[in-house]
């Protein structure tokens, strides 16, 4: 185990093709959080590692880029160069249970080559169409974080190249954190340079995306993940991978919150009795939707799932079950777990192996984000164009989740905006999201959100749970709340010390 690493220097390669013109150029101005305003210098898709050396190497600013399915305005340029990665692509499984997968390649890309293989890549988000290098840059999460934790856990190895357009390669294990908090950098000229561990303490939550990694003796791999691009461009990685799981998809009714909640709990019991080797019922995700969200649902949306529209008061619970081949068992338990929880509802079970009704089951989860958008859309095209996607990302402590849930429910009724509430139950992360229907209701929601951050981080948890930082002043704001302007400052240290010129994704995760 050693401190030092050694830097590779940049490739001797042809600077790739930039293109600017302005009808290419456009199709890469925005992202999924619909930010006003992008403009770019130019778009280059480098297809090797080597390309993106020399790009980086030769641009002033630069934003790397993946699938664009940013919420947090981060993959949105302000100016600079944009680097598609989409054409560092490829795939290929290694020896032991690992993949070896360019940063270009789309999730649901990745999975389908692995299932050909009869395995599975675990910490996905909700939104599969994610390159996998905008993944690790995020430290996505998603829903099975309850089981397998975020993308973090995941990435053995990570091809990079720095700002000046040298490149590092770094494997888990073999660059760590010294006793007094620095790692060092050894260039080919016989320069080192020192990058500090910042001092903050990271909260104690399943998942986190906010800002840069520190612990004492941390791994030197840690610190770019989740850096969103603001220290090095992801060119690669290797990734983890199991065996795939035998998955069945179970939706449930519940009469109310509180009896969606109860069930959510028991879920969790019962999937630790079962890692344990104590019961049939392992459980590897739980999404929740609540009655406010699903009234915003269209009667089309429920037909595709096969469902009947459930009453007002209801709430929907999506759970991943994995059998292990018992399926009799791992469902007669389910039942018995949904008959003490007083759930009169027989729930929708898409069995293992029946991938059709999964995804129409899967696909109804995915229609709550899309309506709550299209409302925004709506108000922003009729009411205001300054209109903005203003949502939480936050994590409690699972046992808080109720306290939690009040407290968003409490602050935006004080504050008088009108909002949905969704998420990965199991995690205890929600995405409170407020459907503004005028610019004033999006100023008070985002109002609210900053009271709403602050009762979280009373309750032990962290604003920033998934979706990372961006450029949202709001995401920046939670940040400086979290960590406070010391912590900001240690971030600042260490870009400077790998990116002293303020090269790569500036303005992301903080301002310079
Ligand atoms: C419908 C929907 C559902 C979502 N659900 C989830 C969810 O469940 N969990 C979750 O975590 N997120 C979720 N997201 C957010 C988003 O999908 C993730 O943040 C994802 O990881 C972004 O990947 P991307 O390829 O689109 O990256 P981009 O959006 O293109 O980029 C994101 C950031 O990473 C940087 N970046 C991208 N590629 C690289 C690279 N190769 N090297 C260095 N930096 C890079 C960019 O500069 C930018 O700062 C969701 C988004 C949508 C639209």
């Amino acid at each position: 185990m050693t401190h030092r690493v050694h830097v590779l220097p940049p490739a001797a390669f042809d600077r790739p093709h930039v293109e600017t013109r302005p009808d290419v150029i456009a199709s890469f101005l925005t992202d999924a959080a619909h930010v006003a305003g992008g403009y770019a210098a130019g778009v280059a898709f480098p297809d090797s590692a080597a390309g993106v050396s020399a790009l980086v190497a030769s641009a002033r600013h630069v934003l790397p880029i993946g699938a664009q399915s940013s919420l947090t305005g981060g993959a949105t340029p302000r100016g600079e160069l944009l680097l598609s990665t989409r054409n560092l692509t490829g795939v290929s499984v290694t020896a032991g249970a690992a993949v070896r997968v360019g940063a270009g390649v789309p999730l649901a890309d990745l999975q389908r080559e692995l299932t050909a293989r009869g395995l599975y890549y675990p910490p996905v988000p909700t939104f599969d169409g994610a390159f996998v290098g905008g993944t690790v840059a995020t430290n996505a999460a998603g829903a099975a974080t309850f089981k397998y934790g975020s993308t973090r856990a995941w990435v053995e190895e990570i091809a990079v190249v720095l700002s000046d357009g040298s490149r590092l390669e770094i494997h888990r294990g073999e660059t760590t954190a010294s006793p007094d908090g620095w790692f060092e950098l050894a260039y080919p000229s016989g320069r080192v340079v020192r990058i500090p561990v910042p001092s903050y303490r990271m909260p104690d939550v399943p998942k986190l995306s906010a800002g840069y990694y520190a612990r004492p003796g941390m791994d030197l791999i840690d610190l770019f993940i989740g850096s969103e691009g603001t220290l090095g461009v992801v060119t690669g990685a290797v990734l983890r991978v199991i065996p795939l799981p035998r998955r069945a998809v179970v939706l449930v009714t519940c009469d109310s919150e509180g009896q969606a909640f109860a069930v959510t709990a028991a879920l969790r019991r019962e999937a630790a009795r079962s890692r344990r080797g104590d019961g049939p019922l392992e459980v590897a995700a739980i999404e929740y939707v609540d009655s406010r969200t699903l009234t915003r649902l269209p009667d089309e949306a429920f037909r595709r799932a096969g469902l009947a529209r459930p009453p007002r008061s209801a709430a929907l619970l999506l759970a991943q079950l994995e059998t292990a081949g018992d399926d009799t068992a791992a469902l007669d338990r389910l039942g018995a777990t949904l008959d003490a929880c007083g759930v009169r509802t027989d729930p929708s079970v898409a069995l293992p192996g029946d991938e059709r009704q999964a995804t129409r089951l899967l696909e109804l989860r995915e229609e709550v984000p899309a309506a709550v958008n299209a409302e925004i859309a709506a108000a922003k095209a009729r009411v205001h164009p300054d209109i903005e996607k203003t949502a939480g990302d936050l994590v409690v402590p699972f046992e808080r989740l109720q306290e939690s849930v009040a407290l968003y429910r409490d602050t935006f009724e004080r504050y008088g905006v009108d909002y949905a509430l969704w998420g990965h139950v199991s995690d205890g992360n929600l995405h409170p999201n407020v459907v503004p229907h005028s610019l004033d209701d999006m100023h008070r929601g985002r109002r609210a959100l900053l009271d709403i951050a602050r009762g979280v981080m009373a309750m032990g948890g962290a604003p920033l749970a998934e979706h990372g930082v961006g450029r949202s002043a709001l995401k920046q704001l939670l940040l400086r709340e979290l960590y406070g302007e010391r912590g900001i400052e240690d971030m600042r240290a260490v870009k400077r010390a790998l990116d002293p010129a303020w090269k790569l994704a500036p303005g992301v995760i903080f301002p310079e």
